[in-house]
């Protein structure tokens, strides 16, 4: 595929940055597409921009506020808290996020001669979001396809993965430091290691405990 285009479905994050190195090292040509949904932090879009110029590929934000319009939620709305009850789908998730982002990136990597399209879903970890699943993301494979008529293929590098895993995979590709101070990943808009407190530091330094105690225990082996 090193002849081949791919578009990343960007957003500054841990799994979409790891997403973002994998695809420079899988593909000839790469370019990030970062949606503004009018996220609590405007932070997260500013941090996408600054990690696409680093690494020295496209980055086109793309005004997605109709969403916030459609379905408020807790990551757009400071007046709804971030919580999850017991058998239920998180504040947190958003009616038809990766189904428009999925689909948006779709006629943008047409418009510009790309097939690949690369995005961070994840089913191990997911809280319950069920445009997360490989079979939601097999699906809209198929259906983007039969709409532009076109041979999409999206790639889901850390659908197997579990957080530990993720980890890994940046530090086989080189990115571990970079992923780990560059990142916001925090609902509270605090980059690298975020505020400690939100369930979205507490996944990502879980993670991140993990890994380093499985690569001490390995190192130790050797
Ligand atoms: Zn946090």
């Amino acid at each position: 595929m090193k002849k081949e285009k791919a578009v990343v479905v960007f957003s500054g994050g841990q799994d979409s940055t790891t997403c973002l190195f994998w695809a420079k090292q899988q593909f000839g040509e790469v370019e990030t597409i970062t949606f503004d949904y009018g996220q609590r932090h405007k932070l997260e879009i500013e941090c996408a921009k600054e990690i696409a110029r680093e690494l020295g590929v496209a980055n086109t934000v793309l005004d997605m506020s109709l969403l916030n319009q459609l379905a408020p939620n807790a990551l757009t709305r400071t007046d709804i808290n971030i919580t999850q009850e017991e058998g239920q789908l998180p504040s947190t998730f958003v009616d038809g996020r990766n189904l428009l982002f999925l689909s948006f990136a779709g006629v943008f990597a047409k418009q510009k001669g790309a097939r690949h399209l690369v995005t961070g879903v994840c089913e191990t970890d997911f809280s319950g979001y069920p445009d997360c699943r490989d079979a939601f993301v097999k699906s809209l494979n198929v259906t983007l396809n039969l709409s532009m008529d076109y041979p999409f293929v999206i790639h889901t590098p850390l659908m197997w993965l579990d957080k530990a895993q993720t980890w890994k995979l940046a530090d086989e590709l080189g990115a571990f430091t970079y992923i780990r101070e560059k990142t916001l990943t925090c609902y509270n808009g605090i980059k690298g290691d975020g505020c400690g407190e939100c369930p979205a530091c507490h996944l990502r330094k879980a993670g991140l405990d993990k890994y380093l105690s499985e690569k001490t225990q390995s190192g130790a082996n050797v």
